[in-house]
């Protein structure tokens, strides 16, 4: 099989790297997934599930991608801020699944509002009908639209439309100015000003999603030991049913052939399968899948990736009551204040809270180029001036973690003109990835919903001829 994949391989350096081959996989045959983040692990699982041979290339040391847990301090939690919410059914099947839905924990939280270097709460109707920033015609007009935008059903007419656009039409200049923009930025960065409607409406049905689920206060879950527990359960459960998984495996290039797919990595391995599954974004498929036409390598290149760069602190005592403190005043860098210990009880991290400051950013922000130690001395200035009882002793770690391909950007006519279809141009190369949830807001909910929905269309593309038996009746049996 793939005599060009054997030449591209051939042609590469070989180095010696053992480390990333797994024992008793030679066999030249089913389904390769690349990225072994929450998708690709998903998706795995239900491949493994329908009786395939499923093998998962990760770059990174161990699993998980974005979803992923730091040491944090003596800690360990997300490298990025995640919670459950109520309605995040197909995250809370996965549980179920797993076996570990008795460890989800749920909380109500309370919103803040960092505004002309004041805090205010904005928690409940009161709060928000005494918002000082907001005339009352305001508050009617932003209720009314969030009102009015929980109930549309059909987005994609909002794909035609800026979201700036839209929102200034229900809600009106001022309020786009002093909430609606300053909210936008907390998500999108720079790219506020891209993304279509359908973002903001997608972003709003779910937030009241969460609210109709729950006791109409916003309950946000976390799972005890931060989604690193999620991700070694499921891990541990494509163990168990025979998912191999290569981690250190950085894919370098993908090569089609008339009977399967060769994977190369690490520039010197390669190995055949009879399909590959991309999970990986979508410059990265572009950059792997060298024989694609110039026009399919455009339309993958052309989606508007958001990145973040996020630091994550453990403070002596909490900066504020809110989980999230939304930030309108632009001299401050970071584009929200995300406190876990709001939600998460302090015992978790010897008494200590823990707080992130994200700050969502365009590929060409200059902020990428910023050091560790600068970032801190900004973000520790900031927190200072917005803070009256922060005192830089407070801080007893500070830590930064970036990405760069975080989030597909709904940008106008974003399902006709970019989303990724599942079949590649490349007889034996798929594509399921984040990047196919149509209207922007990326949670893991949505993640193994994509999973859900492309799949039927998947299998019935997959050449790979694993018998039909799967590995739970094999289990059974
Ligand atoms: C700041 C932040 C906050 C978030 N908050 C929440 C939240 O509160 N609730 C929620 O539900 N979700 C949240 N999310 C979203 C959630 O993390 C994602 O939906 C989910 O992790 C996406 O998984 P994925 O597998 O699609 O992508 P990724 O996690 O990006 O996985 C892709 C994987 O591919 C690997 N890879 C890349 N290139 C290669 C290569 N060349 N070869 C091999 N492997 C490769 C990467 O190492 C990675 O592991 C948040 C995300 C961020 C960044």
């Amino acid at each position: 099989m793939g005599l060009d994949a054997t030449a591209y391989a051939a042609a590469s350096a070989p180095q010696e790297n053992t480390d990333s081959v797994v024992s008793g996989s030679e066999e030249n045959r089913g389904v390769a997934v690349i990225g072994g983040g929450v998708l690709g692990m998903y998706l795995a699982y239900k491949l493994r599930n329908e009786g395939k041979e499923v093998t998962i290339f990760e770059a990174a040391s161990h699993s998980g991608g974005l979803a992923s847990g730091d040491e944090i301090g003596s800690y360990t939690w997300d490298r990025f801020y995640h919670v459950i919410l109520m309605s995040d059914l197909n995250t809370r099947g996965l549980l179920e699944d797993l076996g570990i839905a008795d460890k989800l924990n749920w909380g109500t939280t309370r919103t803040g509002f960092f505004v002309g270097g004041e805090l205010y709460s904005m928690s409940d109707t009161l709060e928000f009908l005494r918002f000082p920033p907001l005339s009352l015609i305001d508050k009617l007009r932003l209720g009314a639209t969030i009102f009015f935008a929980a109930r549309i059903r059909n987005w994609r007419r909002l794909e035609k439309v800026l979201a700036v656009d839209w929102l200034t039409r229900w809600s009106g200049k001022r309020v786009v100015e002093k909430i609606w923009m300053p909210l936008l930025r907390c998500k999108l960065g720079d790219n506020a000003r891209t993304a279509s409607a359908a973002f903001i409406w997608s972003t709003i049905a779910r937030m009241y999603a969460a609210r109709r689920s729950g006791i109409k206060k916003e309950m946000f879950g976390y799972v005890e030991g931060g989604y690193d527990v999620i991700l070694r359960a499921l891990q541990e459960r494509l163990d168990e049913i025979g998912v191999k998984t290569v981690f250190n495996a950085r894919v370098g290039g993908i090569v089609d052939s008339s009977d399967g797919a060769t994977v190369n990595w690490n520039e010197s391995e390669a190995r055949n399968f009879d399909d590959v599954v991309l999970t990986v974004p979508t410059p990265v498929v572009a950059k792997m899948c060298g024989q694609m036409p110039d026009a399919e390598v455009e339309r993958l290149n052309g989606v508007t990736y958001q990145g973040i760069a996020c630091a994550s602190l453990l403070l002596k005592k909490p900066l504020g009551p809110y989980y999230v403190t939304n930030i309108t005043d632009d001299w401050v860098p970071f584009t929200g204040v995300i406190e876990m210990t709001a939600l998460v009880d302090r015992e978790n991290f010897g008494g200590n809270a823990l707080v992130y400051l994200p700050c969502y950013l365009t590929q060409e922000d200059d902020f990428w180029n910023k050091t560790d130690d600068e970032i801190e001395e900004l973000f520790v200035s900031t927190l200072d001036r917005m803070y009256p009882e922060f005192e830089r002793s407070d801080v007893l770690v500070f830590k930064v973690a970036r990405a760069r391909n975080v989030l597909a950007v709904s940008t106008l006519n974003y399902s006709e003109t970019y989303l990724p279809p599942v079949r590649t141009s490349l007889g034996h190369v798929f594509t399921v990835n984040s990047a196919q949830i149509a209207n922007g807001t990326l949670n893991v909910n949505e993640t193994l919903g994509i999973a859900d929905t492309k799949f039927a269309e998947l299998m019935e593309h997959l050449h790979d001829a694993s018998p039909g038996q799967t590995k739970s009746q094999e289990l059974s049996e």
